[in-house]
């Protein structure tokens, strides 16, 4: 990865937020926009987007959403990344976006010209990119996966026989492969939020609340995802934590998704996994610096000036698009949403037309 920083917005008063949040919700009025946030986004953008008609989402459903709605401004609080595939999924709308700063190690860990390079000296492969990467990468590639569904679409590829040239997530990449057995070439990139979680510290913790189920997101290390009673997309560790017995869950996940959790099982307890440096004096906080640089005032902002306007190239978006649609005709060939638990014993019917997985 290259250079990466992130900018925080000011905190607002408690007084402030709430002027804030009215000037909002007047501005999305005004421009008929709609906002769309990311699970890992503050709380209070996700009760906007929730209390105004929007939606909180993993990536994929926020584009799909957003394709869908019938505004003419969606507007993207997450990552850059997020906002280009809303803006390749409806070249026709204005995407907006709180900071156009806000990026992605993954993003930033697979500039597309070295990526191009790659895939040039692997002809033979299938390019499979996750969703976390730039328009043009996608463009270069077959098949473009979110975590919702990756695995699904490997086994199916492997089962014809397609050897696969992955990118750029090597502990998504590595998951699948060991599920799947598939032969795949993987590009060396990761999320610097999930890597800092520890395997070590996780199993100490597990000790300690022994009743726990533990969900892991599968940008995390090997690992940490061994210790996993479900691995799964953020959408799937929701359901999963609405779905299974326990009272208790250890999370390995950006902990903004903590919000959606505590509303969607009331009464169950959430622990944020250890992540690195718990004895020291600078602690990482699985809270990840982009996500965070979406506010309320930059948002108000946003709405007011009507800048921060995402654009992708006609022509590259045009080319992204196809890898996209192919997920999403998979996705509704084997009529599922992209929403499995994640719990691969429990979701055996899901993957019975697809292959071992
Ligand atoms: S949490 Fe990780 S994968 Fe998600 S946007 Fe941040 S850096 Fe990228």
């Amino acid at each position: 990865m290259g250079e990466a920083w992130a900018r925080l917005p000011e905190a607002p008063s408690p007084q402030e937020k709430g002027v804030l949040k009215e000037r909002i919700r007047a501005l999305l009025r005004r421009e008929e926009a709609v906002l769309v946030a990311h699970y890992y986004v503050d709380a209070e953008l996700q009760e906007l987007a929730d209390e105004t008609g929007g939606c909180v989402a993993d990536s994929l459903e926020m584009a799909r959403f957003g394709r869908d709605h019938a505004a003419k401004t969606l507007v993207v609080a997450g990552v850059r990344f997020m906002g280009e595939t809303a803006k390749i999924l409806s070249p026709d709308k204005r995407v907006l976006m709180p900071d156009l700063d806000a990026t992605c190690s993954l993003d930033l860990g697979c500039p597309a010209d070295e990526f191009s390079a790659f895939c040039d000296a692997h002809p033979d492969r299938t390019v499979v990119v996750y969703a976390n990467t730039s328009a043009a990468v996608k463009a270069r590639a077959d098949w473009m996966v979110t975590s919702s569904i990756g695995l699904e679409i490997v086994a199916d590829l492997h089962a014809r026989g397609e050897k696969i040239l992955w990118a750029p997530d090597r502990h998504l990449g590595g998951y699948i492969q060991k599920k799947t057995g598939a032969d795949m070439l993987l590009w060396q990139a990761s999320c610097l939020v999930h890597d800092e979680f520890k395997g070590i510290e996780l199993d100490l913790l597990r000790g300690e609340y022994p009743d726990a189920k533990i969900l892991v997101h599968p940008e995390s290390p090997e690992a940490v995802v061994a210790l996993a009673d479900v691995v799964g997309s953020t959408t799937q560790l929701i359901d999963a934590a609405v779905r299974m017995d326990a009272k208790r869950f250890i999370v390995a996940t950006d902990l903004g998704i903590l919000h959606k959790m505590r509303l969607a099982a009331p009464g169950k307890t959430f622990i944020e996994a250890p992540t690195a440096g718990n004895s020291a004096s600078c602690k990482s906080c699985a809270h990840c610096p982009w996500m965070a640089m979406n506010g309320l005032a930059n948002l108000a902002d946003v709405l007011e000036r009507g800048h921060n306007e995402i654009h992708v190239d006609p022509a590259v978006g045009v080319c992204a698009r196809v890898p996209i649609d192919r997920m999403l005709d998979f996705a509704a060939k084997h009529k599922k949403r992209v929403q499995a638990s994640g719990d691969l014993a429990k979701d055996a019917a899901l993957f019975s037309n697809v292959g071992a997985a």
